[in-house]
């Protein structure tokens, strides 16, 4: 059967289902750059670079396999704008008789590919996507009949059925968790030397790609300047060597700490070539184990990696396709504001803030703990709407696909989804950020302060999220410390708290950057 195979930006891995049984005498591939799909939120400068200069290569390296490829640049005079009207060209230049794809990141994407195919009156044939360890399926035969969709129990399952650090059914080191030993900061004196991170130098074909975004989106988010990430599968091999050799042996100590001015620390900054397959995370399982055996890298560490890529990767995917499409509509807390203009400018007093935000612009990267317990925790404290801050998400990280960034910040950081990913908000104050990091030693604010004109913002919206949902967490026994807390505040200064985050959440409404959702 003559097939049109599609392969979107994110599914770069050469072994894809895709290519069972492809014949290059009949079969084509297809490849789309599309403006809609770089402006349906507008993005950062480099994402925009990464995904096309990585298809670009991709292409490249796939026509020398022998595998024809249509590919279609964004500035062919020709192209339609969207993957829809793509495909109506490309299935009236090879009449095909059928359309392959595999299961693609996002949602939307599966459903519009669905009506092109109906449209075109042929059979599409969705494909499992072999990148990822589990497919949705595993994963919902796992949640049958479970009250909760506990993350380590699904990891579980995973380190047991491909028997990766167990002992027979026993986790290697007595233990399939050692984060307790992952929860350090760099203390008063800041981090050591931060182990140096290989950078990418833009070839000729990301050049062009620059080129061409800079001419095309001049007003796209974030710095062109500085593009350096991996593009190509053998760059990003290199990217995952320059990992396990100088900063695995200590990724687990320092996973929770933050340094002013210290974008990457000891995080692996491999999330976007895991993100397009240009890595496999089988390659990177095997490489942190192999670590392991070989004592180059303490336990504490390994699993934590091999935690991040076999668990919650694996897992938020699954809460994805579960929950999908009613996910997306999930808004647990009410929040209804929308994505203040800091979380693109940087602009503001709050040192944590301009520094994660400043980084994002110049990287399209920020580190987990930021994300969480700097971006996301403002947003969350102050109320802005779980989705918009996907969109943001979306808009500003070079690693975000929407089966990614969804439960990664609607459910895990915003709370959004009511308790699917997290059993408890991740909220907390300025303090937790003065323990975590040098941040406030340097802020014009006082992270123990809620009231009064030094009062750190993070602190008053904390009081103020307690304040609001108190009722709603009442019976979240894990809330009740914190409840207690709030229960201790004075009268008069839990008025001075609302008052003050009423006026943070009135600057927040005015200050709206993303145009309304569609
Ligand atoms: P490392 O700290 O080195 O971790 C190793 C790898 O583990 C990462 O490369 C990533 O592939 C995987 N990983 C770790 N945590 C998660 C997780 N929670 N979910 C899925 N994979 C994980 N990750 C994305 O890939 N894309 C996103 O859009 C994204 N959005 C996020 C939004 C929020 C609000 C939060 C809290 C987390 C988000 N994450 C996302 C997860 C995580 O923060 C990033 O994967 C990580 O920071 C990427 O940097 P790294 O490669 O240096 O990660
Ligand atoms: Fe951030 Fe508050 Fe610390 Fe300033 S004082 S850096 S706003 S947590």
């Amino acid at each position: 059967t003559r097939t049109l195979a599609i392969v979107f930006g994110d599914q770069l891995n050469h072994d894809s289902a895709l290519f069972d049984g492809f014949d290059p005498a009949r079969d084509r591939v297809l490849m789309m750059e599309v403006a809609h799909e770089a402006t349906y939120v507008p993005q950062h400068a480099q994402r925009l670079v990464l995904f096309f200069s990585a298809m670009r290569h991709y292409a490249a390296e796939a026509a020398e396999k022998g595998r024809p490829v249509n590919y279609v640049r964004l500035d062919d005079a020709e192209n339609a704008g969207t993957f829809e009207g793509e495909l109506a060209r490309a299935v009236a230049r090879h009449r095909p008789e059928r359309i392959a794809a595999v299961l693609p990141g996002d949602w939307r994407v599966a459903r519009l590919l669905e009506g092109a195919a109906e449209e075109a009156g042929l059979p599409l044939d969705m494909l499992p996507d072999r990148h990822f360890l589990s497919t949705p399926e595993e994963f919902a035969a796992w949640a049958e009949g479970r009250r909760e969709l506990v993350l380590e129990y699904w990891y579980r399952h995973l380190r047991r059925r491909d028997a990766i650090l167990v002992d027979g059914d026993a986790p290697v080191g007595g233990a399939w968790n050692f984060d307790a030993e992952n929860r350090e900061s760099f203390g008063k004196s800041g981090p050591p030397e931060v182990p140096h991170l290989r950078r990418f130098r833009p070839d000729a074909v990301t050049r062009e790609v620059m080129d061409m975004v800079a001419r095309r989106f001049p007003d796209a988010p974030g710095d062109l300047d500085g593009f350096d990430w991996p593009v190509t599968h053998a760059e990003a091999l290199v990217a995952a060597r320059d990992f396990f050799d100088g900063r695995l042996a200590d990724f687990g100590r320092y996973q929770d700490a933050m340094a002013a001015g210290e974008p990457f620390l000891w995080h692996s900054r491999l999330s976007a070539a895991l993100n397009l397959h240009l890595l496999d995370p089988r390659h990177l399982v095997a490489r942190a184990v192999a670590a392991h055996d070989a004592g180059e890298a303490p336990l504490n560490a390994v699993e934590g990696f091999i935690r991040q890529i076999v668990g919650w990767r694996e897992y938020v995917r699954g809460i994805y396709w579960l929950k999908m499409p009613g996910y997306a509509e999930m808004n647990a807390l009410g929040a209804d504001l929308p994505a203040p203009a800091v979380l693109w400018t940087g602009e503001t007093e709050m040192a944590c803030l301009a520094d994660a935000v400043g980084q994002l612009k110049r990287h399209a990267y920020a580190h987990h703990i930021q994300r969480l317990m700097v971006l996301g925790l403002f947003a969350q404290l102050l109320g802005v709407d779980p989705y918009e801050m996907h969109r943001w998400h979306l808009s500003m990280y070079a690693d975000a696909v929407d089966w990614v960034s969804l439960p990664n910040v609607l459910g895990m950081s915003q709370f959004g989804d009511g308790g699917i990913v997290g059993t408890k908000p991740y909220c907390a104050s300025g303090r937790y950020i003065d323990r975590m990091s040098d941040h406030c030693r340097s802020c014009r604010y006082d992270p123990g302060k809620a009231t009064g004109t030094d009062a750190c913002p993070m602190t008053t919206l904390y009081w103020d999220f307690l304040d609001r949902h108190a009722q709603r967490f009442s019976a979240n026994r894990r809330m009740a410390m914190q409840l207690k807390n709030l229960g201790r505040k004075p009268p008069a200064e839990l008025e001075e708290i609302r008052a003050r985050a009423a006026r943070l959440r009135d600057r927040a409404r005015d200050s709206a950057w993303l145009p309304p959702r569609a």
